[in-house]
């Protein structure tokens, strides 16, 4: 579905990632594992099209990630940034249902698809008129993931979607999400620094070290062979 090929990319004299190939296969989790700093973000920005690669193609349903098709090609892409990175200005329902308003969708289609995402995150309907700073940690990741979803992308992009919760909250909304992406059977990458949440979430788990790739498969194919 998504396919690296030679994808470098550096930071003036940082190389943020190597030369780089990856498969993201359809309908799985793939989860991107690793330290701080090892280019976890910079992979994800890259097949998301926020920023582009210096060397090397990325290819998205078989079409080159382009400037000119990007915009077509990220209605297909929901993606989740870290902390949510709602608009604090909009309400929860505002920050959920603007792409689909700027798309010229209808108020009722708008409606039934709200409703039927507050359902699946079992998010509190009347919370959906509080503005972010007015909701707690857990209950942001769900309106950024509602937001995300909104489009009914084929691909979803998240970015330590539990990060910012404390660890009860993670737990619960560790479960919750599980059971979301598995009813929708969305194809997922996620990107996390936490084990457990590598082997919960991940049909695929690819591990990166300073910019490379250093292991990738399933999680009992990583615990065999360190
Ligand atoms: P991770 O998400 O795994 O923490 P990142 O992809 O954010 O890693 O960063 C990889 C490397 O690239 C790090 O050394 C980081 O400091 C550097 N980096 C990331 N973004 C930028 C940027 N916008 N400008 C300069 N260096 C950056
Ligand atoms: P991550 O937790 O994914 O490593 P950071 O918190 O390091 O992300 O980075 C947050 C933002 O700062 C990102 O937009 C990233 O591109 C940018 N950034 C990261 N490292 C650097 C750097 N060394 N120089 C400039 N910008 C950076």
């Amino acid at each position: 579905m998504l396919e690296l090929e030679a994808v470098s990319k550096r930071y003036g004299s940082t190389i943020a990632l190597h030369t780089t190939d990856l498969s993201i296969v359809q309908g799985w989790t793939t989860v991107l594992i690793g330290p701080s700093g090892c280019g976890k973000s910079t992979l994800l920005r890259l097949m998301i099209g926020l920023i582009q690669p210096d060397t090397g193609i990325i290819r998205f349903e078989g079409a080159s990630l382009t400037t000119t098709s990007i915009l077509a090609q990220r209605r297909e892409m929901g993606y989740v940034i870290q902390e949510g990175g709602l608009f604090p200005h909009f309400t929860a329902r505002g920050n959920i249902v603007l792409m689909a308003e700027h798309l010229g969708w209808d108020k009722a289609r708008i409606h039934r698809r709200l409703e039927a995402l507050v359902t699946l995150t079992r998010f509190p309907s009347e919370a959906l008129d509080r503005y972010p700073i007015q909701l707690s940690g857990g209950q942001r990741q769900r309106v950024a993931l509602m937001r995300a979803l909104m489009l009914d992308p084929s691909l979803l992009l998240l970015d330590e979607p539990l990060g910012a919760l404390d660890p009860l909250n993670r737990y619960e909304l560790q479960a919750e999400l599980k059971e979301v992406f598995r009813s929708l059977g969305k194809t997922v990458v996620m990107v996390t620094h936490d084990m457990g949440e590598a082997a919960h979430f991940g049909d695929h788990i690819v591990l990166l070290q300073e910019g490379r790739i250093v292991q990738q498969g399933s999680i009992r194919d990583l615990v065999e062979n360190p």
